[in-house]
């Protein structure tokens, strides 16, 4: 079973998405185990600090290395992980390409910084793997930790109900997904495409590939080969 343990210094921000749905049902099935940690739990002072002025002067705290090491070392002593992550806005961006391949992996710690980010002695020395969700700045790395698993967790076999499902979703295969109708056919003079309603499935797998393949062109042709 896929571990994840999420170190933040304000776990509250991050619980909620993994209470509900697609994550919840995953957790509830066994297939990942989802663990918080609160970061001034690790903190050496009784004010359980965890962040501290920039050496060199400059608007903003950094957290500081000594209760992160602390609360790495010990997850590290009860097994092993595969990646150490820090989400920073400067990491690789996020793609379904990295997803897929730590779909496929077991045990992740992930950090969450805040402020002003983390000490570089951190990232050089503790972190393997630095992710962004990309070109924008957020308070802090909870949101992009959760977005992280979620894109990860629905990717587990057995997480998604129909098997198949995230197969078909936009980007993989290079690919936006084709557009989906349900009832009813028509609604007021906006009709559903005839095809997806002939029953006919050879018919209907090939206008969604021509439709996937149409819309990629148009709207990304950045990936589009
Ligand atoms: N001073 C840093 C930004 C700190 S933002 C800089 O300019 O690069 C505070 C924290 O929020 C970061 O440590 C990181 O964990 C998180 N964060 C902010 N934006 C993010 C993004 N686009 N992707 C991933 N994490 C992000």
């Amino acid at each position: 079973m896929m571990r994840i343990d999420i170190i933040s210094v304000l776990p509250e921000l991050i619980e909620s998405p993994f209470n509900a749905s697609i994550l919840k049902r995953a957790i509830d099935k066994k297939l990942i185990e989802i663990n918080f940690h609160d970061l001034k739990d690790y903190a050496s002072s009784k004010r359980r600090q965890v962040d501290d002025y920039q050496f060199g002067g400059g608007a903003g705290m950094v957290m500081m290395i000594e209760p992160i090491k602390k609360c790495i070392d010990l997850l590290k002593k009860e097994r092993t992980y595969d990646e150490v992550i820090y989400m920073t806005p400067d990491g690789e961006m996020l793609s379904q390409k990295i997803s897929n391949r730590l779909s496929l992996k077991g045990n992740f710690i992930i950090l969450c910084g805040h402020y002003k980010g983390v000490d570089q002695r951190v990232r050089d020395s503790l972190i393997t793997m630095e992710i962004s969700i990309g070109d924008y700045v957020l308070s802090g790395g909870e949101l992009p930790a959760a977005v992280l698993c979620d894109s990860i967790i629905r990717l587990i076999p057995g997480v998604l109900g129909d098997e198949t499902s995230a197969l078909t979703d936009s980007f993989q295969d290079d690919l936006l997904a084709p557009p989906v109708y349900t009832r009813p056919s028509s609604f007021d003079d906006l009709e559903v495409p005839e095809i997806l309603l002939s029953g006919n499935k050879a018919k209907i797998e090939l206008w969604r590939e021509e439709k996937a393949l149409e819309r990629t062109k148009k709207l990304r042709p950045d990936i589009f080969n």
